[in-house]
């Protein structure tokens, strides 16, 4: 209702995928922003915490804020913005990571996994991958945020963030508000097609599994007619033993607004399924594809929206900032 606040961001380490999509964007567009005060992110600030090419970080940054405008955030009704343009999340950035211990970051999922990638590769470990948390802490708490709409992978993430923000009270005195994550119903995790035992992500170096929301209508049907299948010729919705199948019917009952469960029920072959997932997907991404292509087409339309954001969102953050700044003793 009204004075709901409600905060989420994207990173910009390549295109949007229907992962985000279903995940989280489209309940941003359809929902969020015409029922709170809302605010967008293109979290720039967390794509340093992997190995990065600078020319490219300011292209992609851009680029997946026209994709967050092109599935439809309005900047009539919300507010679009890139974390780098508004210096309160480093400064609260500090006070939270003065706020956690090691040990819990240490405990985040993603650390390990992200880490355990960076080291396979030969890569070192940035420190900032381990404190990622905390900035993502000062993300949500800057804004006096209520809810956090994410996909599922992040909900340790935001229950560290409560954690922080209930001990920086205790501490200091009531500064923020204790927010909490929503996930929408169907799809809160889309899993990669060729490996559905992992989630569909943008960063990953095989392509094949993930369907980006610009593929053109023939790449995703070819990407979705080639997923991987479970073993078993029946369609049948059982996440756990079959993550392939369950995973088509999760997607085309999100694109539909169906049920999974019953989905399965109307179809005898994997190839039925999957042709309807692919037409599902393609009608649900067209108006994305055209919206972004006008938008593409006027790219400092796209700025000026991305100026005005980081007005906003400053002006918003900056006296919750300043008050914990106080509270602590600077
Ligand atoms: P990625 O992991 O693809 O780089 P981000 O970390 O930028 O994505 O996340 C943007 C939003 O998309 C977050 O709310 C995240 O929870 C959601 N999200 C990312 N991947 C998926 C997925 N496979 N299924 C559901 N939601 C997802």
């Amino acid at each position: 209702g009204a004075g709901t606040r409600i905060f989420s961001g994207v990173q910009p380490t390549g295109h949007l995928t229907l992962g985000n999509y279903l995940g989280a964007v489209r309940r941003w567009a359809e929902v969020d922003q015409h029922r709170a005060e809302a605010l967008f992110c293109v979290v720039d600030l967390h794509a340093l915490t992997v190995e990065h090419d600078p020319a490219r970080l300011r292209r992609v940054s851009r680029q997946a804020a026209t994709l967050l405008l092109a599935a439809g955030l309005d900047p009539e009704l919300c507010t679009v913005f890139v974390q780098s343009h508004v210096e309160e999340h480093l400064r609260l950035s500090y006070l939270m990571e003065c706020t956690a211990s090691d040990g819990e970051m240490r405990r985040m999922i993603q650390y390990k996994e992200k880490a355990a990638r960076e080291q396979a590769r030969g890569g070192s470990v940035r420190l900032s991958l381990l404190t990622y948390p905390a900035l993502m802490a000062a993300d949500i708490l800057a804004y006096g945020t209520h809810e956090v709409p994410v996909g599922e992978d992040q909900a340790q993430h935001v229950e560290l963030t409560r954690d922080l923000a209930v001990r920086f009270n205790q501490r200091y005195g009531a500064t923020f508000v204790v927010p909490k994550a929503t996930h929408p119903v169907v799809a809160a995790r889309v899993r990669d097609l060729q490996e559905p035992t992992s989630k569909m992500g943008k960063s990953h170096a095989r392509t094949a599994g993930v369907v980006y929301l610009l593929d053109e209508p023939e790449v995703v049907r070819k990407k979705v007619l080639r997923a991987v299948t479970d073993a078993g010729r029946d369609v049948a919705y059982e996440p756990e033993q079959r993550p392939g199948v369950a995973n088509l019917l999760n997607v085309l009952a999100a694109c539909t607004g169906g049920d999974p469960r019953r989905l399965a029920e109307e179809y005898d072959s994997y190839g039925a399924l999957k042709k309807d997932v692919a037409e599902a997907v393609v009608e649900m991404l067209r108006p994305v594809r055209e919206r972004h292509a006008e938008l593409a087409a006027d790219p400092s339309s796209v700025d000026a929206v991305l100026r005005r954001g980081a007005e906003r969102a400053r002006s918003l953050a900056r006296p919750r900032v300043d008050a914990a700044f106080e509270a602590v003793g600077l």
